[in-house]
Order: structure tokens, then C-alpha cells, then sequence
């Protein structure tokens, strides 16, 4: 079930529903669910790129993940570029990796002109073992106003098992966040929290792929530049490229199929 907050547009493009909104529109209806005090209600934001669309298309939970969510926010240029193309635009780009940074920053803000009433919590769950806490300290350090209420790296194979899964609810709930930065890549993040947001009680959770990694250090994230033209794919494939090859140069043949079928309406 969706909860409109405001009565921005949506975008139907490749089958899934985006919200036109830019980045301070998306940091402020995410703020307005914190703000909501209902921390029964959890809401969760997934930010598509083109391999994500890729992997909608076949996948029936992903297809169910996505109409669960609060927010749907273009993550990757070229889905900003395809809803230009289809004349169905959104405002611009909202990566995950630049959400997560921007609403720490509002918070920040608020702190520093005396009118955050209570830190932001943000707990970090997903990455490797001891990746969080480097990205914690690091964001406790950037953004006064932001508290970590905590971190957890879930072992191997943790989605297949009941027990485990309990213990990661029980532990975020425990925690009692604002905000969960969930990141364990895509689809296994948006079927997690699918399946698992009707048991935590925290207002917000962002499905944010490799963000915890960017924000420790671990990982770097392409240069502004590449970011602004689109290029931040190329960044990736250049850094990880075994990994990332075969199901890029799947993407590069599935995506424009994809929007010529999206185009002739069939
Ligand atoms: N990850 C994790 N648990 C898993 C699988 C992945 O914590 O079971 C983390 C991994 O350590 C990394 C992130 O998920 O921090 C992967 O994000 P990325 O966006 O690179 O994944 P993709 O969506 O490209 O597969």
C-alpha cells in the first residue's frame, strides 16, 4: 500500500510508477514521515536505475516491492533521459547515494539554527563487517544533528533464514531509528524490506545499494563531473568491472527494447 504525503505527480514508465520530485521534494516528504510520529507506519523509498528496470521486468516480487513503496525516485540518468524521451518527465535525478547525504544535511541545518527538537537516528544496516561503523563515525562526525542509533552487517545468506531475519527486526526495532539506511544491492534490499516492513516500526527506510560504502570510504563514488553527464555507470563498471560486465552489457541490450515497447505502447 502507497501513502501519498502530497499531491506531486507520478510517472508510469517501464511499469513502474515514479514520483516527480527532486531531491528537496523527496528529503522533505521523507522528513514529513518522521514528522508524522506514526513510527507503526513503515514507509520505504526505492531508487530504480536502468538494471533495476532491467530486473523488474522478469521479477514478480520486485514488481510487488516497487508497488509497496512510498517513494520511487530515478536514480540512474538514463531513467531521467527515457522519461524526457517518452515526454513523461521527472524533475531530475535522485540517487539513493545523494538522498541519504541530503536529508543529513537538512538535518544539520535544522541543528545548527536551533530548531531540530530530536537528532535524526539514522541506523546503517547492510555492508560488510565493520563498513558501518566507519561510515557512522564518519557521519556523526559531518552532520551534527544526526545520531547513529545503530549498525548491523547481516552474515551471508541471512534472507533465507526466519531466525535471522527476526534478530535484524528486533535489533533495528530495539534501536528505535528515524531512518534505516538498508543496503544489501538490489533486488535482495527492495524484497527485504518488502517483506519485512510491516514488523519494524521506524518511519523511513531507504533501499540505498552501495551508499554505506560510499559514505565510510570504502567505495568511491564517480567524480561530479561523470555524476552531471551521466557517466556514473561507466565509473562503476570501470572500478568493478568483473562483476558488472555481463549484467551491463545486458542492460545495454534490454533497455532500449524495453523503451521502444514502452513507446509503441505495448
Ligand atoms: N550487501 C550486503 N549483504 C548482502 C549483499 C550485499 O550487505 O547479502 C552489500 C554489499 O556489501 C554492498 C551493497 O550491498 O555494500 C551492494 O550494493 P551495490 O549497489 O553495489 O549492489 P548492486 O545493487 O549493484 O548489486
Amino acid at each position: 500500500m502507497r501513502f501519498p504525503m502530497s499531491n506531486h505527480s507520478k510517472v508510469n514508465l517501464l511499469g513502474m510508477q515514479l514520483d516527480a520530485l527532486d531531491m528537496q521534494q523527496a528529503v522533505d516528504t521523507v522528513w514529513q514521515w518522521r514528522e508524522a510520529n506514526q513510527p507503526a507506519t513503515c514507509r520505504y523509498v526505492v531508487t530504480p536505475n536502468v538494471d533495476h528496470a532491467v530486473m523488474l521486468q522478469a521479477n514478480r516480487r520486485l514488481q510487488d516491492a516497487y508497488a509497496g513503496a512510498g517513494l520511487v525516485l530515478a536514480d540512474g540518468a538514463p531513467i531521467v533521459w527515457a522519461s524526457r524521451l517518452l515526454r513523461r518527465p521527472v524533475p531530475e535525478r535522485v540517487a539513493g547515494s545523494d538522498l541519504a547525504p541530503a536529508l543529513f544535511a537538512h538535518a544539520a541545518r535544522l541543528h545548527a539554527a536551533g530548531t531540530l527538537d530530536q537528532p535524526l537516528r539514522v541506523f546503517l544496516l547492510g555492508a560488510a563487517p565493520g563498513v558501518a561503523d566507519r561510515a557512522a563515525g564518519k557521519i556523526a562526525h559531518r552532520w551534527p544533528g544526526v545520531e547513529i542509533a545503530g549498525t548491523l552487517s547481516p552474515p551471508l545468506g541471512f534472507e533465507h533464514d526466519a531466525a535471522e531475519n527476526q534478530r535484524i527486526v528486533d535489533a533495528v526495532n530495539a534501536a528505535a531509528p528515524d531512518v534505516v539506511l538498508l543496503g544489501l544491492g538490489a533486488p535482495k534490499q527492495e524484497l527485504w524490506i518488502s517483506e519485512h516492513a510491516s514488523q519494524l516500526r521506524v518511519p523511513a527506510v531507504l533501499c540505498i545499494g552501495a551508499t554505506i560504502d560510499f559514505l565510510a570510504g570504502e567505495k568511491r563514488r564517480a567524480p561530479r563531473w561523470m555524476q552531471r553527464v551521466g557517466l556514473e555507470w561507466f565509473h562503476r563498471l570501470a572500478t568493478e568491472p568483473r562483476r558488472l560486465a555481463a549484467r551491463y552489457a545486458r542492460d545495454a541490450w534490454v533497455f532500449p527494447r524495453l523503451l521502444w515497447r514502452d513507446w509503441r505502447g505495448c
